[in-house]
């Protein structure tokens, strides 16, 4: 199976190592965490410039930032080797108990831009797309492997219900929505063309029992009729012509 990909993810990384890019490797992927900016009006690009303007001041990331006009990628996870991104305490068990690990060492992070000049409903139509993508590409399953920032951390965060709320939707409805992007986008690849659909050891028995008809043949017709069946059976079987 295959993915359509239906936008183009930017790679624009963080100079590292930095403190919000260590470039330290992500073992393993095992869940998404969508977030948002809690920044309204404020771009992807200018998250992301923001960051790296940041990168050594404080160490909190993301891996990307979608706005309505562009997903940009700012630490290695679609576009690259995946790299950790610290963008969840870690002194939170909710993701512990839930998947086994802390989500900055096993979970991709995904920002959602909204509010002031920035069309939310093109934003989160990247946003969707993009978790979708991000199952595709780490073997998760969309209806169970997105969690939101809010249910790791509820003390402290509470994205990304603020855009959701907006666009009237309930977290459930937006997991809804990716699973719904995720088989859409699904996409099964034509098979191969066999390079040889019979082999030549049973092509010839079968050109053994055609032999036998095209002798016992009374007219000319049966006969050519029988001799073109047998260079078929040559044919798919990549053997010349007789
Ligand atoms: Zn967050």
């Amino acid at each position: 199976m295959a993915f359509v990909m239906k936008y183009e993810i930017i790679p624009r990384y963080l100079t590292g190592p930095s403190q919000r890019r260590p470039k330290t490797a992500l073992a393993r992927c095992r869940f998404m965490v969508a977030h948002d900016t809690g920044n309204p009006g404020s771009t992807a690009a200018a998250n992301v410039s923001y960051f790296e303007n940041t990168r050594n001041e404080m160490s909190s990331s993301a891996h990307l930032f979608v706005d309505d006009k562009q997903i940009i990628e700012c630490i290695p996870f679609l576009t690259g080797p995946a790299e950790i991104a610290y963008h969840v305490v870690y002194n939170v068990t909710t993701d512990n108990a839930r998947y086994g690990d802390d989500a900055n060492d096993a979970a991709g992070a995904v920002e959602l831009c909204y509010g002031g000049r920035i069309s939310l409903t093109e934003s989160y139509k990247r946003y969707v797309w993009v978790l979708a993508y991000a199952c595709y590409r780490y073997g998760l399953n969309p209806a169970t492997d997105i969690v939101g920032h809010y249910m790791l951390d509820p003390a402290r965060r509470s994205d990304p219900q603020e855009p959701l709320r907006l666009l009237g939707k309930t977290f459930q409805s937006f997991v809804q929505d990716v699973v719904n992007e995720y088989r859409a986008s699904l996409v099964t690849e034509p098979a191969p063309e066999p390079q040889t659909r019979i082999s030549a050891e049973d092509a010839n028995k079968i050109i053994g029992f055609l032999s036998a008809s095209y002798f016992t043949a009374e007219d000319q017709a049966a006969k050519a009729e029988f001799h073109r069946l047998a260079n078929e059976l040559r044919r798919i079987s990549g053997q010349p012509p007789q």
